[in-house]
């Protein structure tokens, strides 16, 4: 006879192994960190003598739940910003917040938190993707929890990393420091093509080999992806991200809704694990993964919860319950993803998909002693058939709820206990979360006070504040000042022809401004559009000053590159009202007395305006500004424009007085 530390017993054992073996009445012998035995109960007491028993009282004992796809220091955003879209969420709101808050002891707190809620809940392992990774790990570790923990690179800085080159030094530190500890798999996260760049993705796939760790990242999530990426690609997700070498790594992708029968195929060849996430696909109505053709196909797909930002739990009963609903309701077809396979992906299929699966999932000898006890007798769960093998199954994906998990084992070691937790002290967790859910309040309600604020919220390369001198005249024909264009006192550097779409912004408070956003459509010789360039303009209310001849000191104005769409704009900034304006530009760079201008002749479409000459230089003080309006003047000479047709009005100007 062999002794064991811990034999369970009367219990109703659901292994989630090979065959989806069940033992009713069942025990299961562990030792160390290990399972040892699984069996019928009468064998296991017969053949191993215990140092400890436990009496399971008829609850269902069964593997752990893999979370496939989360982030969990999240936990301190839940709930900051909702029903908004994928891009404005992340880039309004996460990223802002993120890079104000995020630090090593945010990303502790969260983690513990999340912890907190993932043990109750009867979660074992999860897979996470965030900032401070180490930090991550160190807590997860502390609460007993096993976790694959994805340090983050994206192609812009992070709360942790001044750039992806930073990023990158310390994620190969990072790896190193936990390779081979006994709960924590460290692995590196590329966030997503869209973040990142095709070095990047090359770059993080090698680390990923060199290492022999799991590579996660958000694959394919919404169509808006999967459009931009065949736009500027050619082609769609999987087959870039292939391109790139990064299905050569131990790849765990999140999310995959939309893929082919095609990129499925890819993905199984490569034996990439995905996760699918029902709720966060639901909540951001990014739309419906083909969850059944991947099993079909023989993919390992997890389920995951996602962040608790975009869900807003981590609650594992609930997304399984989800996500054989959806397949359903997608299939037209009830009888699509049954409750065993439903299970299944959140326990055995979860740790494939996460390249762990020799370590957790399945009650098997040898694995980790990962275990949770579900009690089946509340009123919500009675009563209990047990004519079918799937009744069980069908009990805990349709009725059980994550409260009614009793007790959680860990790689041998009790994490709860009749509902409670062992390595988490909850309380202080909540204090400290709720101080700083009061601290991010403030400052998005500042932010949100001012145009310009939020503008400079949105991270990126903003110029500093600057103006323009420069003079308007109503023309009644282009042709004599191309012909003046060519004086030899004006020196042309370029010449550039583009079509201008300018959608103006304005705000319920006029002292806000107004906000441009313009795409420059490059036009080439043949008329054909070249290249598109966008950008954000802040313009402010006042007229600067004003010099002799109706030459202008223009409103003060703050230039940033437009990375995101004009809808991404209309949402994030939520103007009070908005106005189109089409014109079509030819613009010179001249320089005149060694002093550059540009010379603008445009014919504004939208509305038919007509033809105007506009003369104008940069500047970013007003002595400056003194000189270059005498030259204005001078040009305006030579290019023998009559100066009492000059206008001060901008074209949304005469625009918006009608
Ligand atoms: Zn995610």
């Amino acid at each position: 006879m062999q002794t064991v530390d811990i034999l369970f017993l009367n219990a109703h054992v659901l292994t989630m192994d090979e065959k989806m073996t069940q033992f009713n009445l069942g025990a299961v012998a562990v030792t160390g960190d290990s399972i040892v035995a699984v069996g019928p109960e009468a064998e296991i007491k017969k053949e191993y003598s215990r140092k400890e028993t436990v009496d399971c009282k008829g609850k269902v004992l069964m593997p752990g739940l893999v979370n496939a796809h989360t982030h969990v220091p999240m936990t301190l955003l839940r709930g900051i910003a909702d029903d908004l879209r994928l891009d404005v969420w992340l880039q309004g709101y996460m990223f802002p917040v993120e890079r104000q808050f995020a630090s090593p002891e945010f990303v502790r707190l969260g983690t513990s938190i999340a912890c907190a809620e993932l043990i109750r809940s009867g979660v074992t392992t999860f897979n996470d993707m965030y900032y401070f990774e180490d930090d991550v790990a160190t807590a997860t570790a502390n609460a007993g929890m096993r976790a694959v923990c994805g340090q983050s690179i994206l192609k812009f800085p992070t709360p942790d990393a001044a750039s992806y080159e930073d990023a990158m030094d310390k994620a190969r530190d990072y790896i190193k420091k936990w390779k081979g500890h006994p709960l924590i798999v460290p692995s590196i996260a590329p966030h997503a093509p869209y973040t990142t760049t095709a070095d990047i993705l090359r770059e993080t796939a090698e680390l990923a080999k060199e290492f022999e760790v799991p590579l996660h990242t958000h694959l394919a999530e919404t169509l808006f992806e999967v459009d931009n990426m065949r736009n500027e690609n050619g082609i769609p997700v999987i087959p870039y991200v292939k391109k790139q070498g990064l299905l050569e790594a131990k790849v765990i992708a999140a999310h995959c809704v939309h893929i082919d029968v095609g990129e499925i195929r890819t993905l199984h060849h490569a034996g990439a694990g995905v996760s699918h996430n029902p709720s966060s696909n639901l909540k951001l109505a990014s739309g419906f993964a083909p969850v059944s053709k991947m099993l079909e196909a023989g993919l390992n797909v997890g389920i995951g919860t996602d962040g608790p930002a975009s869900n807003n739990d981590l609650d594992m009963f609930e997304e399984v319950r989800l996500a054989a609903f959806i397949a359903k309701a997608v299939a037209n077809d009830p009888t699509s993803l049954p409750a065993p396979q439903a299970l299944l992906m959140a326990t055995r299929l979860g740790a494939q998909a996460l390249h762990i699966g020799h370590l957790t999932g399945s009650l098997t000898p040898s694995r980790r002693a990962d275990l949770i006890l579900v009690d089946l007798s509340p009123v919500h769960n009675s009563p209990s058939f047990r004519r079918s093998a799937d009744n069980a199954y069908a009990q805990i994906v349709y009725a059980s709820k994550s409260t009614d998990v009793t007790d959680v084992m860990i790689n041998g070691k009790w994490v709860m206990r009749d509902r409670q937790l062992l390595t988490i002290q909850e309380d202080e967790l909540l204090a400290h979360a709720a101080d700083l859910a009061k601290k991010m309040d403030a400052f998005l309600l500042e932010r949100e006070q001012s145009v310009l604020s939020k503008l400079i919220a949105l991270g990126g390369s903003m110029e500093e504040e600057s103006f323009e001198v420069q003079v308007k005249v109503k023309i009644a024909e282009p042709a004599p000042i191309v012909r003046a264009l060519t004086r030899n006192d004006i020196e042309v550097l370029y010449e550039r022809h583009y079509r201008e779409h300018d959608a103006y912004f304005f705000f319920d408070d006029p002292a806000q401004g107004r906000l441009r956003y313009r795409e420059d459509d490059f036009v080439d010789k043949n008329g054909n559009v070249t290249n598109v360039r966008a950008r954000l303009t802040l313009i402010g209310v006042k007229r600067e000053g004003h010099f002799e001849h109706e030459v202008l000191l223009s409103r003060s104005r703050f230039l940033a590159p437009a990375a995101n769409s004009l809808r991404f704009y209309r949402e994030y900034f939520k103007p009070a009202s908005e106005v189109q304006v089409e014109k079509d530009r030819l613009r010179w760079l001249i320089k005149y007395k060694d002093t550059e201008f540009y010379v603008n002749l445009d014919n504004v479409l939208t509305p038919a305006l007509g033809y105007f000459l506009e003369v104008k230089s940069r500047t970013w003080s007003r002595k400056d500004a003194e000189g270059k309006s005498q030259l204005v003047s001078e040009l305006l000479e030579l290019l023998g424009v009559p100066k009492s047709e000059t206008v001060t009005e901008d074209y949304i100007d005469m625009v918006t007085k009608g």
